[in-house]
């Protein structure tokens, strides 16, 4: 599925990211054009990160919003589930705006005890 693929993809970037230690929090965002909630990504991540360093982490994701500007009159909008429909002019021609995907801003890590 979409979430465990996206889940999968974050956990290797925080791991990636934070070499060494225990990962306990990673804050991040996700784009609302990938359709799914920040909950449901949580929980797939906390299903990949069992017996890794990244188990038990807080997980703090931000939606992030996409915007469109439209080409024709430079109006800026968000559009529906990615259907750029200028509500202005009507163009269907615009450049969409923003991070898509899901993302790390930042990871709190602790070193391990060994
Ligand atoms: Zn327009």
């Amino acid at each position: 599925m979409h979430e465990t693929s996206l889940a999968r993809k974050l956990l290797d970037a925080a791991l990636q990211r934070a070499p060494e230690g225990r990962i306990v929090a990673i804050h991040g965002w996700i784009s609302d054009a990938e359709a799914l909630s920040a909950e449901s990504l949580a929980f797939h991540f906390h299903a990949h990160a069992q017996n890794t360093r990244a188990q038990g982490a807080r997980i703090a994701i931000a939606l992030e919003r996409l915007s469109a500007r439209c080409c024709g009159c430079g109006e800026q909008y968000a559009p529906e589930h990615e259907v750029t429909l200028c509500p202005r002019c009507g163009s269907a021609e615009a450049k969409l705006l923003g991070r898509r995907g899901v993302g790390i801003d930042s990871i709190d890590v602790e070193p391990e005890n060994r």
